[in-house]
């Protein structure tokens, strides 16, 4: 059992002063990983002063420079691929296609960023076109300042990756905690930070829970900006915190993203994405497209072809090559997904796989994966994020009425359309409210494109250029021209 009871300031691993510990745990041998400090404010304080202290030399050293220490990023993490797969296995619960998944866009994450870095730096001090005669007006971007990134733990190593890189590309200095359920990758980031010889306080890493480091991280008035990814309950508490001085927040937060399934859709292809879309990662996604919408002809078949997937999925150690799906992210998901297992049968809705039909392996944190058809939309397992392998169905008489449906809801992370026509999926897609849409695919990411939800899923975009405005002012010098 590893002991984590340090935090990394100014390049240095410290004692923290609280005496609190949690347990880190792995969610399938059901066994204590790591002992963690439960931090507290003193911990924030610091590390806040760390980066207050390293944030000018950062900026001045300028994007060319910033880049190379983000492909150091990317190098180191490339060095441990096999291990960071092993460790995010065991605390995570993944099967390891997963976790490669979660570190190499993460890898490919840093490498765009450092790209960016370097864009940036080649237009600071560009000229305006304007209409004013004689003035010159020029435009730079600076960085934020000192920036607090919180991050859950479904996608340890991406969902960092995703702000860590582009708040070091900006010029800002980082005051990072991770999750407490998945601290255990995270902490290499700040190894990494170390080994690669990253000045001292650009990035420090502060563990523990919401109410340690996460309350006073983003009340510390110290913290120019924060960027949080969870869930939306504690979303808004960061968003209120933020009011607290007029600070910036971006917000990535939940979705109960659906995938249509229209009539001139191959039925086997359109069940294989749609299993892709929601039994990946137990479900655990914020871009899950847990909401099925098929047309009534192809309802039936569909449900077929999907009751036989699911019963070919092979639950059980994610550390095994033929684990298809490993547990929970421990019992404190599993207990929340089988809360709305028991509304579902009291709601009686007709389940096509319920969690009970089959045997789960005799250890872990496992939830069956179920399909539940037509269920109505008043239901809680409708409208509400399960962040579980629980995929709700119902069938439509119409492609409006398919749109109608996508865009009956609060969230707006994702969605996907599947169609035998090209053309027509993109023409549907483009009718949906949602940040990331996909067409005859499922969940395909990458740096270049931007990532954030309309509605209740957020505030903001992270990736491509979005990601790095978010670190960023813009500013503007104008005088007499030349
Ligand atoms: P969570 O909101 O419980 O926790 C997220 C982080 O916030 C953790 O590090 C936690 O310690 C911290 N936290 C808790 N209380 C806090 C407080 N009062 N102040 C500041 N920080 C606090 O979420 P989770 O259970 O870790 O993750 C699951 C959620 O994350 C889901 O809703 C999922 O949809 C969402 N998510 C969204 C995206 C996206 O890109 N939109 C990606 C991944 C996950």
């Amino acid at each position: 059992m590893q002991r984590l009871t340090k935090q990394f300031i100014d390049n240095h691993w410290v004692d923290s002063q609280a005496t609190r510990r949690l347990t880190v745990t792995d969610p399938y041998r059901q066994e204590t990983l790591a002992e963690l400090t439960a931090g507290d404010a003193a911990d924030v304080d610091a590390a806040v002063a760390a980066a207050r202290r390293a944030q000018p030399d950062w900026q001045a050293l300028g994007g060319e420079r910033r880049a190379v220490y983000l492909e150091a990023f990317a190098e180191a993490l490339t060095e441990r691929r096999e291990a960071l797969m092993q460790l995010s296995a065991r605390n995570n619960g993944k099967a390891l296609a997963e976790t490669a998944i979660d570190l190499d866009d993460a890898i490919a994450c840093y490498r765009y960023y450092a790209g960016q870095a370097r864009a940036l730096e080649a237009r600071q001090g560009r000229l305006v076109e304007h209409a004013m005669e004689g003035v010159e007006a020029l435009t730079y971007e600076d960085p934020a300042g000192v920036v607090g990134l919180i991050t859950p733990w479904n996608f340890p190593l991406v969902t960092s990756a995703w702000k860590i890189a582009p708040a070091l590309a900006a010029g800002c200095t980082v005051v990072f905690k991770p999750s407490e359920v998945t601290p255990l990758p995270e902490q290499a980031v700040a190894e990494i930070a170390l080994e690669i010889g990253l000045p001292s306080g650009v990035l420090n890493l502060v563990h523990g829970d919401g109410d340690g480091i996460g309350a006073p991280l983003t009340a510390h008035p110290g913290v120019d900006k924060l960027s949080f990814t969870g869930s939306n309950a504690v979303g808004e508490k960061v968003m209120r915190a933020a009011a607290e001085g007029s600070r910036g927040v971006s917000l990535e937060l939940g979705g109960k993203s659906p995938i249509l399934v229209l009539d001139d859709a191959e039925v086997e292809a359109a069940a294989d994405w749609v299993m892709a879309g929601i039994y990946f990662n137990s479900g655990q996604i914020c871009s899950a497209t847990s909401r099925l919408i098929v047309d009534e002809s192809l309802a039936e078949p569909l449900y077929a072809a999907l009751a036989s997937r699911i019963d070919a999925i092979r639950l059980g150690d994610p550390l095994a090559d033929d684990t298809d799906m490993g547990p929970m992210t421990g019992a404190r998901q599993r207990q929340a997904v089988e809360r709305y297992l028991a509304i579902a049968a009291e709601e009686s809705l007709t389940a096509v796989r319920d969690a009970r039909h089959r045997e789960l392996p005799n250890q872990g944190e496992f939830i069956a994966p179920t399909l539940y058809r037509d269920v109505p939309t008043d239901s809680r397992l409708w409208r509400e994020e399960i962040f579980g392998p629980v995929l709700c169905a119902r069938s439509v008489a119409s492609e409006a009425e398919a749109v109608a449906l996508a865009n009956e809801s609060a969230f707006g992370l994702a969605a996907t359309v599947i169609s035998g026509d090209a053309e027509r999926a993109k023409r549907v897609g483009r009718a949906l409210r949602a940040g990331s849409i996909w067409f005859n695919s499922e969940q395909l990411v990458m740096p270049e494109a931007g990532w954030g939800g309309f509605g209740i899923s957020g505030i903001g975009r992270e990736l491509g250029p979005w990601g790095l405005s978010a670190y960023l002012e813009v500013k503007h010098l104008i005088g007499p021209a030349g």
